[in-house]
């Protein structure tokens, strides 16, 4: 690979994963459905950013916070997001919401305003151009600096990888030098002194807090992430599947591990890839809730597939600026409906009575009649009448959900 190599914790964290997925992600830059817990994390990111974005007080109220996330939120739709449904998208904006109001709750009284929020800075080591961005770094006093990363996701404890590249990074650095003494002229230099993890899930909020890494450390973890950045600069994109990175992987479609006996993903393929072992054959289970289990596992699959696969489409579609296309089999169309949500409903229904328009939404829907079926209000002999007029049956709705395991 000639040029420089932009290089990050992400990137190095990715090859680290699985190096081919590296390839298909920032080499032949493939398509990756949005993800709703990626779109969730920017979402609160950027409220840490904004909330600490004042020099000095008074810091924004909660309201404002709140307002900023709203604001924030509804700039994109659920499908932009990655969400599922709108019922998701509105579940993750009422999570957002719980989270903001417990963190100002918890440490409104200490607020501050630190050195720096969303430090970018890039520092170049021979041909390998490293990129960091910080979260947010305070000031200590007496030179000393704490570099805080924020955390939306399950997992809470961490390696300190990603905190000792922004220590590596931060060193001797001139631009933050300049920041903190414009505040504090007298001190001479600066120094890591903590690191920690804030994770962003009320009510704890825990933080996982790690001393900065001795000469040593850093020497040992410096040495594997250039070692990581030669191999990209070298080009060696071996698969190395693993049920964790295999499972969330987007590039399967063109994933030679995956993909042995199909011409799907040749493209992309390495030639050089080692000849993947076969999985066994596998026997079918005799016994019928084995079979089932079976069939639950890839009915939620093709579920999942076929949602990527829509996600994928309209994404293209919407790129080309086209809502009518055709496979060798199939058509695709492609239509934009206007949808309404009434978030606040308590506000909704008082504007509704204020404006006498409450008696107009009470439609007779056929599950407003059901209920009156089961309605204690409703006489026996009212519901006899209506049972008469109704058709009885029965039906089967299958829901499925991934199992958290
Ligand atoms: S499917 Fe697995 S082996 Fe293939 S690129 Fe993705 S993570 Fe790597």
């Amino acid at each position: 690979m000639a040029g420089k190599l932009s290089f990050s914790y992400s990137k190095m964290s990715t090859y680290q994963e699985c190096p081919l997925k590296y390839k298909f992600r920032y080499v032949d830059k493939l398509y990756e459905p949005p993800k709703y817990f990626f779109a969730f994390g920017t979402a609160l990111h950027k409220v840490m950013e904004y909330l600490y974005s004042s020099q000095k007080p008074p810091f924004p109220t909660l309201q404002e916070v709140l307002d900023f996330f709203k604001k924030d939120w509804e700039s994109s739709t659920w499908q932009e997001k990655g969400y599922e449904s709108a019922e998701k998208e509105l579940a993750g904006y009422d999570e957002g919401f719980i989270i903001i109001t417990a963190y100002y709750q918890k440490f409104c009284k200490e607020f501050f305003a630190p050195v720096s929020t969303e430090f970018r800075t890039t520092v170049d080591f021979g041909d390998i151009s490293v990129v960091g961005i910080v979260d947010r770094i305070d000031y200590l006093g007496g030179g000393k600096i704490s570099i805080v990363d924020y955390k939306t996701g399950k997992k809470i404890k961490r390696e300190p990888d990603q905190l000792m590249m922004y220590q590596k990074l931060l060193f001797g650095n001139k631009e933050l030098e300049e920041r903190v003494k414009a505040c504090h002229p007298r001190v001479k230099n600066i120094e890591v002194s903590n690191m920690l993890f804030l994770h962003l899930k009320g009510p704890e909020f825990e933080q996982q807090r790690f001393s900065p890494a001795s000469d040593e450390e850093m020497q040992d973890f410096w040495a594997r992430a250039l070692g990581v950045a030669d191999s990209i600069k070298k080009e060696k994109f071996d698969a190395n599947p693993g049920e964790m990175q295999c499972r969330f992987c987007d590039f399967k479609k063109y994933c030679p591990v995956w993909n042995l006996d199909k011409s799907a993903g040749r493209d992309f393929a390495l030639e050089q890839q080692p000849q993947q072992e076969i999985p066994p054959a596998v026997q079918e289970p005799q016994n019928p809730l084995d079979k089932l289990s079976i069939l639950a596992d890839r009915y939620g699959k093709a579920l999942k597939e076929v949602k990527d696969l829509e996600q994928e489409i309209i994404s293209l579609m919407r790129q080309e600026d086209i809502n009518r296309h055709f496979g060798k089999e199939f058509e695709v169309n492609l239509t934009k409906i206007k949808t309404v949500n009434f978030k606040d409903r308590k506000k909704t229904l008082d504007t509704l009575k204020e404006l006498n328009l409450l008696g107009k939404t009470v439609a007779p829907t056929l599950g407003k009649i059901k209920a009156l079926l089961d309605d204690p209000s409703v006489s026996d002999g009212q519901k006899e009448a209506l049972s008469a007029l109704a058709d009885f049956g029965e039906e089967y709705k299958l829901d499925c959900i991934k199992t958290d395991k």
